[in-house]
């Protein structure tokens, strides 16, 4: 079959074949500990289901929405967004700050992208990243230029590498503060070198995943470079969503902010594309009371606080300290497979020269785990980070400290 070269660049994630043998691990009687959610396991908050419930009945929840979205809709998320991050957005000379609602922040990105990448155009990503990045930037014809960071720095990319790939040519950069899959907020510093450093680059756009912002345990919240410089949101796309903080990643509601050109030009992609987002989940996020968030999430992070203490905890006990590193937010840990004793039984001791030639074990020893432990994993590598595991923060108390013991006993075991 002759396939568009376009689909067949688009790397297929390795998760899914490691997800459908823990499914049928678990549908042949063996208990698996599923540690690759990458969604909360608790419904979403009441006031929200019952708002829900009560747009049921009206016609207009059945119908088409505007292309970008309920417009009473957009200013809340606008007013929620300022809020939240603490800024005066009409003080910001030249800035028409809007909003565009999506089927969810990956439909956002898709956009995002596709309104700013021409082919050939370079976009820069900071690894440890989420994996549809890449697959997006190709599936517009762009290029990704992939900045990596070391666990040794608790997965922070340095400011220098972004400078050493940065060029004029750049068109954007995409950062994702609370990171997937690391779990940590790049500090505040880390903001003001990058504000810095951006600004000497006046044609370059700022893709701004902020989709985890609501989810730190740990404080300080997250600080974004927009707020070190606000002059910079003239030429930022932040990309969000319900999927994380309102544990509702069924509803398929995501969402942009940027200068209204941008979201103009994002509209012009849905309008041929899919059209404006779920209306009766719109209509329901209208009539939702968004400070309800907060007392919703205050046991949501006492949970996956209480989690990451359990997991530095366990890694102590199994002499895994070096690999650990404090995480805050999201609720994701990325450990570094090279660091521990199993790594050599894969690799048995070659040492590759540098970063393109090292091999990758990660799918092996993730489906080793799998069959040894009754653990599921997230192979690393789907994220930019070679000879790794991402696992999720997010299972029950019980569950969750059995499943990291067997991951750190499997781990210094070998
Ligand atoms: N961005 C990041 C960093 C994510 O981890 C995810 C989902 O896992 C998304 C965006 C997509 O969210 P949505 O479910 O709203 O498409």
């Amino acid at each position: 079959m002759l396939l568009s070269s376009r689909v067949k660049d688009v790397a297929e994630s390795i998760t899914f074949k490691l997800n459908e043998r823990a499914i049928n691990l678990n549908e042949s009687g063996q208990h698996v500990y599923n540690l690759t959610a990458g969604q909360l396991p608790f419904k979403p908050h009441p006031a929200f289901i019952e708002s829900i419930n009560s747009e049921l009945n009206f016609l207009k929840s059945y119908q088409y929405s505007p292309i970008l979205g309920f417009k009473e809709l957009r200013e809340k998320f606008i007013r929620y967004f300022e809020r939240q991050r603490n800024l005066d957005l009409g003080k910001i000379q030249g800035l028409d700050f809007d909003c565009i609602i999506s089927n969810g922040a990956k439909h956002s990105m898709y956009n995002t992208i596709g309104s700013l990448v021409d082919p050939g155009d370079e976009v820069i990503i900071l690894s440890p990243f989420w994996i549809a990045y890449p697959e997006i930037v190709k599936l517009w014809g762009g290029v990704p230029l992939i900045v990596p960071s070391r666990p040794f720095d608790a997965f922070i990319p340095p400011i220098e590498e972004i400078k050493r790939v940065l060029t004029k040519r750049t068109k954007a950069i995409i950062i994702n503060c609370p990171n997937n899959p690391s779990g940590i907020c790049y500090p505040k510093k880390w903001m003001e070198d990058f504000a810095k450093l951006v600004s000497d680059y006046p044609d370059l756009f700022i893709i701004s995943d902020e989709i985890y912002y609501e989810l730190y345990y740990f404080d300080p919240k997250p600080v974004f470079f927009y707020q070190i410089n606000p002059e910079l949101l003239k030429r930022t796309i932040i990309v969000d969503g319900i999927s994380k903080a309102f544990a509702s990643t069924g509803l398929r509601i995501g969402f942009a902010f940027g200068n209204k050109e941008f979201i103009n030009a994002q509209g012009k992609i849905q309008s041929q594309t899919t059209s404006g987002p779920n209306s009766l989940i719109q209509r329901a996020l209208m009539n939702f009371d968004f400070n309800k968030i907060e007392e919703f999430l205050v046991p949501i992070r006492s949970h996956l606080r209480k989690n990451a203490n359990t997991m530095r905890e366990v890694f102590k006990a199994k002499n895994l300290s070096h690999c650990w590193y404090q995480t805050n937010a999201a609720f994701y840990f990325l450990i570094d497979f090279k660091q521990t004793s199993v790594f050599l039984r894969f690799s048995k001791g070659e040492d590759a020269k540098n970063e393109e030639s090292e091999k990758d074990y990660s799918a092996l020893i993730c489906e080793d785990l799998l069959e040894k432990t009754g653990v599921a994993i997230v192979p690393g590598s789907d994220f930019g980070v070679k000879n790794s595991g991402r696992l999720s923060l997010v299972l029950e108390e019980g569950a969750f400290t059995e499943a990291v013991t067997r991951v750190c006993t499997y781990l210094s075991n070998h």
